[in-house]
This record gives C-alpha cells, sequence and structure tokens, in this order.
C-alpha cells in the first residue's frame, strides 16, 4: 500500500492505495453482483450490528467506553435531493489505523488464488464472490462515492475514509462525530431507488429483521401534509423485529428468516442446506442454532481460516469463531451458541477448559450427525419414492445430501480419526463409490452395502486407488466381478487413512482387496501352510528375485495375467504417495506377484525353455501388473526396451 501525504501531520488529508487484491475483488464484485445490488444493505447493517456487539462487550469490562449513549441502534437516513443514503451505528467505531487496515486491505489468507479462480463470468463470479463474503465493498455497487465517518469508542478523534472505488482511498480528520461509524453512499444515478424511503423498508425487513439491534429510520410524514413533520426533531421509528433470531420460538420464525439469518452470520451469499434451532433447559441451559451450508467455503482446506460458532451468553455477543464447541471434522457448520451458564467475561482459555463447554460441544456434535442423519434418511426415503412413482427427475431432498456429500464428504471422514465416540454414527453417514455404480457420481452407504451382501459374507470389501478410473480397472477385481461381489472403490486421498482408523462396522470387518491375506466369502483365512510350492512360483522368483517378495499362483484372476499384492502392514498406492510428498522414508519393501495359471501368456510364460528369454518376459509381466494397479515403474525406459524387443521378435516370426 502506498500512502502520499498532502499535508506535513498525520492529521492532514492522506491519499492511500487499495491492497492489489482489494482492488481486484473490488472491481469483480461490482461487475458481478450488479444484478442482485441491493444485499449492499444487508451488508452494511450487519457490519454495523457487529460493532454494537462488539462494543457491547468490550463494555462489560470498561463502562466509560459507552458513557451516555447506551441505547444502541442504527439509522438509515435518506435524502432524496442530494441522492445519499447514510447507515450510522453508535458501536465500536474504527481509529485512523483500522479504516486504513480494515477497508483498504483484505486480510484473509489465500484471497490472491481465489481471486485468480474468478473468471469474469458473471454468474459463477457471484456464486463465488458470495462465498467469500462480500462485506463493506458491496457499497460501491450501489454508490459512486462512499465516505465512512468513524469514532472509535474511547477516542475524542473522528476520521474520514473516502473512495470512489477507484485504485485510492483518502484518510482525513473529522470534526464532532459521535461514537461509531456513519458510512454515506453516494447513489449512482441509477440506484435512487436506495435513497426511496419506502423502497429501503422492504429491504431492511426482507434482509436485517432477524438483527437484534433496532434499524431506525425517520417516520413517514403524512402524505397531504409535509408541514406536520418537524424536521428539528425528527421522530424515528424501528422497522425491523429487532430480536435475535435465536431466541424466538421454533413456530414463530420463517424459512425465509433462518435462511437471511444465516447470511449475516456466514457471510456466504447463497443458502444453508439444513439447519437446527434448538433450546436445552435443566442443567445446563442454552440455544443453539447450527446450519450446514450448501457450498464448501474457498478455504475449507487452510487450517488457520475462521471456523467455529458465534457465541453469546446470555444475549450478549461474546466471540466470533469459538472453535470449541465443534469437533474439527464439523468446522463447516456455521451457527450461534448462547449460553445462559457461562460467565460473561469468558476468555477463550476458560473455553478450553470448561466441563460446561464439553458437556455444550458433544451434545452440539451429537446434533449435528443427527441433522446429517434425516438429511441423508430424507434422501433416501425420496429416492424410494421415486422409484416407486418411477419418476425420472430426483426431488430436491434427493439432491440434498449428495450436495452435501460433494461439499463435506472428505472433512467428515477426518471424524473417524478424532471422535472415536460417534464413530459409528458417522459411518453411517459416509458414501461410497462401488463396483455396481456405474457412474462416478453414484454412492451408497454402508448399510446399503451390507444389505446387498451376498450369501456368506462377512466382510466388507475395498479397493483403494488413486482415482476412480483406476479402481476400475483393477485386476484385483476380476474375482468379485465374476461372483458378484460389490467392492467399495476408494480414491479419495484421505481414504486409506481412513481405512486405517476403521477395524468393523455393524460387526462386520473390512478388507482391502489388494491385500495378501484376501479372504473370499464362505472361505476360512488363509494360513501359511497353505503355500503351495508351485514349479513356476518358484522359476518366476528366481527370475524376480530382487524386484518380488514371494510369488504364487492367484485366486483374484480371471482376465489378467498377473497382479501385485500387498502385505498386510505396507503402504498402499496412497500412503505412497504422501509419504514421497512429504519426504518421508518409504519402507522397503517388496510387493507379492501373483499370476493367473489360466492365462495364454503365463502358460507360454511356462513352456519357456530359455532362462534368459523367461526372465525378460516376467519382467514385462511384472512391470505391466505394476501399471495396472495404477503404480508408477521405477525404470519406464527398460520397459519400454523389453517390449520392443518382443515386438520386433513376433514382427520377425
Ligand atoms: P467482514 O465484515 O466480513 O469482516 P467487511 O469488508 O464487511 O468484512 O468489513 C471489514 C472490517 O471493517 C470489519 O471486519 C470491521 O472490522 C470493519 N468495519 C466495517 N464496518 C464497520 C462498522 N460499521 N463499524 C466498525 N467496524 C466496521
Amino acid at each position: 500500500m502506498t500512502e502520499t501525504h498532502t499535508g506535513g501531520a498525520a492529521a492532514e488529508s492522506t491519499s492511500h492505495g487499495f491492497q492489489t487484491e482489494a482492488r481486484q475483488l473490488l472491481r469483480l464484485m461490482i461487475h458481478s453482483l450488479y444484478s442482485n445490488r441491493e444485499i449492499f444493505l444487508r451488508e452494511l447493517i450487519s457490519n454495523a450490528s457487529d460493532a454494537i456487539d462488539k462494543l457491547r462487550f468490550r463494555a462489560l469490562a470498561d463502562a466509560s467506553l459507552v458513557g451516555d449513549d447506551t441505547d444502541y441502534a442504527i439509522t438509515l437516513e435518506t435524502d432524496a435531493a442530494a441522492a445519499t443514503l447514510t447507515i450510522a451505528d453508535n458501536g465500536i467505531g474504527m481509529s485512523r489505523q483500522e479504516l486504513i487496515d480494515h477497508l483498504g486491505t483484505i486480510a484473509r489468507s489465500g484471497t490472491a488464488e481465489f481471486i485468480a479462480r474468478l473468471s469474469g463470468e458473471e454468474k459463477r463470479d457471484a456464486a463465488l464472490i458470495g462465498q467469500f463474503g462480500v462485506g463493506f465493498y458491496s457499497a460501491f455497487i450501489v454508490a459512486d462515492e462512499v465516505a465512512v465517518f468513524s469514532r472509535a469508542a474511547g477516542s475524542d478523534e473522528g476520521w474520514c475514509w473516502r473512495s470512489r472505488a477507484e485504485d485510492t482511498f483518502t484518510i482525513e480528520p473529522a470534526e464532532g462525530l459521535a461514537r461509531g461509524t456513519r458510512v454515506v453512499l453516494s447513489l449512482k444515478p441509477d440506484a435512487l431507488e436506495f435513497a426511496d424511503d419506502w423502497r429501503l423498508r422492504g429491504v431492511v425487513r426482507r434482509y436485517s429483521d432477524h438483527i437484534a439491534v433496532p434499524v431506525c429510520m425517520r417516520k413517514a410524514a403524512p402524505a397531504d401534509n409535509d408541514a406536520g413533520v418537524d424536521q428539528a426533531a425528527p421522530e424515528w421509528e424501528t422497522v425491523n423485529a429487532a430480536k435475535a433470531l435465536w431466541t424466538r420460538s421454533r413456530s414463530e420464525v420463517g424459512d425465509d428468516e433462518y435462511r437471511e439469518f444465516y447470511r449475516h452470520i456466514s457471510h456466504d451469499f447463497g443458502d444453508p442446506l439444513v439447519w437446527s434451532h434448538n433450546r436445552v433447559e435443566g442443567k445446563l441451559e442454552y440455544t443453539s442454532l447450527l446450519y450446514v451450508p450448501r457450498t464448501a467455503p474457498f478455504e475449507l482446506w487452510n487450517r488457520d481460516a475462521p471456523r467455529g460458532l458465534k457465541l453469546y451468553v446470555q444475549r450478549v455477543f461474546i466471540m466470533d469463531e469459538a472453535e470449541q464447541f465443534l469437533p474439527l471434522y464439523l468446522r463447516f457448520v456455521k451457527g450461534v451458541v448462547d449460553s445462559n451458564d457461562l460467565p460473561l467475561n469468558v476468555s477463550r482459555e476458560i473455553l478450553q477448559q470448561d466441563d460446561r463447554v464439553t458437556t455444550i460441544r458433544n451434545a452440539l456434535t451429537k446434533r449435528v450427525l443427527a441433522l446429517l442423519q434425516s438429511t441423508a434418511d430424507k434422501a433416501a426415503e425420496s429416492t424410494a419414492t421415486n422409484d416407486a412413482a418411477a419418476q425420472g427427475t430426483p426431488s430436491e431432498t434427493a439432491g440434498d445430501y449428495a450436495t452435501f456429500w460433494d461439499a463435506f464428504g472428505n472433512v467428515l471422514k477426518e471424524g473417524v480419526g478424532e471422535d472415536v465416540s460417534n464413530r459409528e454414527a458417522l459411518v453411517k453417514l459416509f458414501r461410497f463409490s462401488t463396483t455396481r455404480q456405474p457412474e462416478r457420481a453414484g454412492r451408497v452407504s454402508l448399510d446399503t452395502y451390507i444389505d446387498r451382501m451376498v450369501e456368506g459374507q462377512d466382510r466388507i470389501y475395498y479397493l483403494v486407488a488413486d482415482s476412480w478410473e483406476a479402481a476400475r480397472q483393477s485386476p484385483h477385481l476380476e474375482i468379485f466381478r465374476e461372483r458378484g461381489i460389490e467392492v467399495l472403490l476408494l480414491h479419495e486421498r484421505i481414504d486409506e487413512w481412513m481405512m486405517g482408523n476403521l477395524q468393523n462396522y455393524r460387526e462386520k470387518s473390512f478388507q482391502d482387496i489388494a491385500r495378501a491375506d484376501l479372504v473370499l466369502p464362505g472361505e476360512s483365512a488363509p494360513k501359511a501352510s497353505d503355500d503351495v510350492t508351485e514349479p513356476l512360483a518358484e522359476r518366476i522368483a528366481a527370475a524376480l528375485a530382487d524386484r518380488v517378495e514371494k510369488v504364487r499362483p492367484s485366486r483374484r484372476l480371471k482376465d489378467s495375467p498377473a497382479c501385485l499384492v500387498l502385505a498386510e502392514f505396507d503402504p498402499g498406492p496412497q500412503m505412497r504417495r504422501i509419504m514421497e510428498a512429504t519426504g518421508q522414508p518409504l519402507p522397503d519393501s517388496k510387493p507379492q506377484f501373483e499370476y493367473n495359471p489360466e492365462h495364454a501368456l503365463i502358460q507360454r510364460l511356462d513352456a519357456e525353455p530359455d532362462e534368459d528369454q523367461f526372465r525378460e518376459l516376467a519382467l514385462v509381466l511384472l512391470d505391466q501388473a505394476t501399471l495396472a494397479g495404477g503404480g508408477t515403474l521405477t525404470d519406464p525406459a527398460a520397459y519400454v526396451t523389453r517390449v520392443n524387443h518382443l515386438l520386433l521378435k513376433m514382427l520377425a516370426s
């Protein structure tokens, strides 16, 4: 950022450049959100209400910050002649430095990458920017110029920030300001509707009814008697309900209000997927309102991204991002928790140790899991009825759980390591691709999988691969296909780790089908003494001695000549990749080689009298087995040379 002084001291007007990211975002926002421009008012009222919440909280420790001005309110004033709209609050206010920092930069990490993903395509960008949180800059959708007058609580210096959304803003001292912030918008010629009181009232009621602070406007003048209103002493009236939404009873709150409240607390532009609003009475008293978003925020995988609930104690806002009320694997949940029991001066440190917080956290965790389960059940029900009625399009609820799973499934999987006590409930929520789902998007629960197990099957079979496509092509599936046994296809980065944390589900154990100890339905676990020594196996073992640990005829292959099998504790393909990427040493283990005695190539190999030729062929089969299993060759050039050699021979014969 650059700073240019037009006078000598900091008290003079200074000019500042917007941070590059802020400038880019500002420009994109104005462009992409134009068709939904009234949302600017929601954003500014939301900021004003946050500012009042913050002051109310600070005043608990220092009442002098508030003084006599204790009637917290947000006021809206229009001036049609001047084409201005003013939004004022008597909240915490901003110092000069805060005006520069908060309104000139975007502090969230990952902003630059986020902007790079925007395309300039209006609709798509609008959705993306919405996830980012549009905030203060949305004022420029309707205003040519924005002036922000602010005096921080406890300070007697006032400042004015001013910008025309070009590359710069100015800051100068401002005299005689009341505590708090006043945002004055000079409306664009085509946005004059926002200088109309009636239009504004409608927008406030639509977007800001649930804000706990009164939003006030001047009383309307009687239509036939303008002189009847005393301009010197305007009378104000509250135009919103001004009651914190979660304090109202469920039956009183409409879905649209819930959705608007979600936008206020989440800074998400879109609708939430589902929510749960509950009051708990008894030993501990608290109210919670929890939302599951529809789309993942851009920073879902950023460990420092904001997460957690808004914490209130007896209706007083205490803090944003109270992380202690939900486990990390539910970090996508947004919402409010309002406790009657915690002290008003509660700090993050206290939250970490407090038993009451632990109790609430356990209850909220269960509540979210139950909410997700009921969403999943509804999806299953509506799919069932759709099937029965042979309707082509799945209902909206059928799509809901799939939407959730696409956005947050991989986060939820983290829970198998983090939350042992809820593991069964969590795993019930998981969805998997399987060999029976021809579409990549088709996924089933483990309950469905278990329901359609074949006779005698007591294990849940799965295969881990780098991608869905690779999983489907794996030679390990051949015997399962032949016997009609369904196999889970795990292809997300987290899956192998997840399976390492799962021993069984509903008393069925999990079996990785790419491992040596494979047990098929109706068979008992193999014993070492079962290993028969075939002459061909010994011959191959001698030829591949330094590359494989063991060689044996395979029961799992039908079409392929050979495959590789992992020993019980060897890292699978995903773990290997993670270990490689993080520079961890890979265990020095070799795979086991299984061949298909029925396959023509193996029979040809068996008949090969020349040992050198036999070794060449065996090496080709080994490299092919590696490739077919989705692996990479350590020496691809040697493989190509060998294959070419064989091809030439074939052509010559
Ligand atoms: P967000 O609200 O998502 O943080 P905004 O762009 O809306 O992003 O606002 C940036 C910051 O500016 C806020 O976090 C807050 O610190 C400050 N701010 C905005 N409006 C006000 C206001 N009316 N009073 C005090 N601070 C404000």
